[in-house]
């Protein structure tokens, strides 16, 4: 039987993505003050891989840090970036105050190549670069995989990879998302067997379309279950059904998890509000200021 960690109160945190047009930036900021009303304990903005990509994350984080007091923390990706950029934003990031960063390989643009002509071929090298030059300033987050991380080459190596994240300084984990909690508990027995003290806060998914979901899901490595994908597709274009019973599972998944004592939950967003607050709000850790 799993015992995750006994905590007072899980704590929420949701992703936003940067976007492209100052069209999609004031629609983000709508959908950020909706989400700041559930008090979470963190935004985390994604990273593309690719340079340019860096500036968004980066400009989108200083947007958000002007219109919330939240804290912002950013996602940086290795594979595309040379150890000198990666060094000159951490010296930004620490100039702009923040305090957590969550600290990912990335995946390679297709027609890009392969890894090996990269400063850092894995997170772990990122996270120990992080902390060689910045000391214990940044709290660093990394990923891990319950259903297993698609390239890994088993699942005994994908764990001691997240092994080797966190001897390389790592504080805590977020998860790729998963719809079966059995697959995230068996996780944890693993990462407890291992020694890992880590807090692993499961990354949550909201199903709001099941055809980007489906496709997204083979991509990430993150299971469809038959039953699951069965009762999406009987909906067909009816979103407001696919909703409807997508927030129920989750909903109820979240409720697992937490009963199971998960530290916090973070929501993969996908810069939509809603979603992520209906679950938030049925499983009762909707905190409105007093
Ligand atoms: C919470 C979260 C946030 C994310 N945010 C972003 C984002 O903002 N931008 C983005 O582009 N992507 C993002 N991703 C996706 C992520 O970049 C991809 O899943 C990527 O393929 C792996 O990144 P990683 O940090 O897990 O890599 P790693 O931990 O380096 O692992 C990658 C693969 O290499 C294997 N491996 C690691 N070390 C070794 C070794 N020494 N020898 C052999 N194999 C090894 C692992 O088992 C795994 O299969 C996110 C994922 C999660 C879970």
């Amino acid at each position: 039987m799993t015992t995750i960690m006994t905590t007072i109160m899980t704590t929420i945190s949701y992703e936003l993505f940067p976007t492209q047009t100052e069209e999609g930036a004031q629609k983000l900021h709508i959908q950020a003050a909706l989400l700041a009303e559930s008090q979470p304990e963190f935004f985390s903005v994604t990273y593309g891989a690719g340079g340019s990509m860096h500036n968004r994350t980066r400009e989108t984080l200083l947007a958000l840090q002007q219109t919330t007091d939240l804290a912002i923390v950013p996602h940086l990706t290795c594979v595309c970036d040379s150890r000198e950029s990666i060094r000159l934003s951490l010296k930004e990031y620490q100039s702009l105050g923040v305090k957590r960063i969550i600290a990912l390989r990335g995946d390679r643009p297709s027609g890009m190549g392969t890894f090996s002509n990269s400063d850092f071929l894995y997170a772990s090298e990122l996270v120990s670069f992080i902390r060689n030059e910045t000391g214990d300033d940044f709290h660093i987050e990394v990923a891990a995989y319950p259903e297993v991380h698609p390239q890994a080459v088993s699942i005994n190596t994908d764990l001691e990879n997240l092994r080797r994240k966190v001897d390389a300084g790592a504080n805590s984990a977020i998860t790729q998302y998963f719809f079966n909690p059995d697959s995230f508990f068996y996780f944890m027995d693993r990462v407890q067997a291992l020694g890992l003290d880590i807090p692993v806060v499961p990354g949550i998914m909201p199903i709001t379309n099941y055809t980007r979901l489906a496709n997204f899901s083979d991509m990430c490595g993150a299971e469809l279950p038959r039953w699951l994908r069965r009762q999406l597709e009987s909906y067909g274009d009816d979103r407001n059904s696919i909703r409807q019973f997508g927030e129920e599972v989750i909903s109820k998944m979240c409720e697992k998890l937490v009963a199971a004592g998960v530290p916090s939950l973070h929501f993969y967003t996908l810069n939509q509000a809603a979603p992520s607050l209906a679950i938030v709000k049925n499983i009762g850790l909707f905190n409105p200021p007093d």
